[in-house]
């Protein structure tokens, strides 16, 4: 199977060859025909499956392809909505680079850095524009940006774009667009909101799903330390040391953690920065560069600023403090051993985090093996602690999508779909809102 006979254009198989992509992923494979054939979508994929080629390349075909219904100013055609500024960023970097042989402009809005700017580009031809839900709202207020004439809408990482509270953006966004236009719904997750959503956003979509929820890559190791609280940050030094590892993304539950946690490696002598909420987008993208070009080789995140980093080939995960909710781990160690490459997850896990630890091992529906390493073995002594901000919410029930418009879809060469009867398993588990810095990220943009 290759990407022209996916039905793609010259220019944009030259484009993703040169990229050196020669196969299609599952979800490229699946929904490439869908989106091309004009129809509404509601997919279920990760970040890592190669979700964003799935839907910029049919994208890119289609505006190549067609000229927009009206006549007049040129519009903006696509509208790709995503939860944060460096997904958007990473999103509109593909777009240009898997377009870079066709005649089409994309541009990407966000907040935390100058409206000026983003206004004069606005002035321009723009084909394609992804953009965060706050920002864009505010140049629709400013009227800087017209969305009246849009004929594709993405929303990518659906889930945690509700998760931070983006439902009335998203929902005061829709009412800028035409009716009749092609809707594309993205979410690793299921839950009532995105059932509800995806009811009233979606006619009769396409169902696809790859790679189930809950199962982490089988090229990734998991291992987990047990260790005392106090003596993570020398645990993990010492492994990164020995181990010499060059790059390291760390989790940690929270910024405060994340800052300090960073400080004290850097300290130490192993460079290392922090991402999150409160940091200015200046110093997230810098972060992000130095760590991916192979400069820095410690990056310390919190889950949502990890959250659709495109950080390829990632070596090593390390959470250091686990996650307060078990789905969250599926999430973080999808950042190492992507696209065929092997990774390793480390846990480094104190006697509080037991708990959390069995949970983690229902999730995924296996158990992981606790190693201690020498000269680091837990004192018995030490009492478990309650988990500050720690919430124990577990996966709600599921049930399949029944919307109102969703429509069984037959089953076609080429095309695999899931029929309303059946339960797509991402739709088996919602993913719970609980982040300990969701509250400062609900406008990023
Ligand atoms: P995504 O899930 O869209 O974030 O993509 C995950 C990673 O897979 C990105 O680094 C892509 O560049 C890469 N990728 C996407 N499609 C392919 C493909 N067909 N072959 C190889 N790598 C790919």
């Amino acid at each position: 199977m290759s990407f022209a006979s996916l039905g793609l254009s010259d220019p944009i198989v030259r484009a993703v060859t040169e990229r050196g992509y020669t196969i299609p992923t599952p979800i490229q494979r699946q929904a490439i025909p869908a989106v091309l054939a004009g129809g509404d979508l509601l997919a279920g994929a990760q970040t890592g499956t190669g979700k964003t080629a799935g839907f910029a390349l049919p994208i890119l075909h289609r505006l190549s392809t067609t000229k927009p219904l009206t006549g007049g100013r040129a519009p903006i055609r696509a509208l790709i909505l995503t939860p944060t500024r460096e997904l958007a960023a990473q999103i509109e970097e593909s777009v240009r680079e898997y377009g870079k042989y066709l005649k089409l402009n994309s541009m990407v809005i966000f907040g935390g850095v100058g409206i000026q700017p983003q206004i004069q580009q606005l002035r321009n031809r723009v084909d394609i524009l992804v953009a965060t839900p706050g920002r864009l709202l505010d140049h629709a207020g400013q009227r800087t940006v017209d969305l009246s004439r849009v004929e594709v809408l993405v929303l990518d990482e659906a889930d945690r774009m509700l998760d931070m509270g983006f439902i009335h953006d998203i929902k005061r966004v829709l009412a800028l667009l035409p009716r009749q236009r092609q809707n594309l719904l993205f979410s690793a997750t299921s839950s009532d909101e995105i059932r509800a959503l995806a009811d009233s956003l979606l006619n009769r979509p396409a169902l696809i799903e790859v790679a189930r929820r809950n199962a982490p890559a089988d090229a990734v190791t998991h291992q987990v330390h047990l260790v005392d609280r106090e003596r993570k940050r020398e645990l993990l030094a010492h492994l990164i040391r020995e181990n010499r590892w060059q790059q390291v993304l760390v989790f940690t539950r929270t910024k405060h953690g994340a800052n300090r946690l960073s400080e004290q490696l850097t300290r130490g002598g192993i460079p290392s920065l922090a991402i999150h909420g409160n940091k200015s987008q200046s110093a997230r993208t810098h972060a992000l560069a130095e760590f991916k070009n192979g400069a820095l080789p410690v990056l310390v995140a919190t889950d949502i600023a990890a959250r659709g980093l495109d950080i390829v080939d990632l070596p090593h995960v390390v959470n250091f403090e686990l996650p307060n909710v078990p789905e969250d781990y599926v999430h973080r160690i999808g950042r190492t051993g992507r696209a065929g490459a092997t990774g390793v997850a480390v846990s480094l896990v104190c006697i509080d985090e037991h708990k959390l630890l069995a949970d983690i091992e229902k999730v995924i529906k296996r158990s992981l093996p606790r190693e201690v390493e020498p000269g680091f073995e837990p004192d018995p002594r030490i009492k478990a602690e309650p988990i500050p901000n720690g919430r124990n919410r577990g996966p709600l029930p599921g049930r399949p999508v029944q919307g109102r418009n969703t429509a069984p879809v037959r089953s076609e060469p080429g095309r695999s779909s899931i029929p309303r009867s059946q339960t797509p398993s991402w739709h088996g588990s919602a993913h719970p809102h609980a982040s300990t810095d969701r509250g400062n990220l609900r406008r990023p943009a």
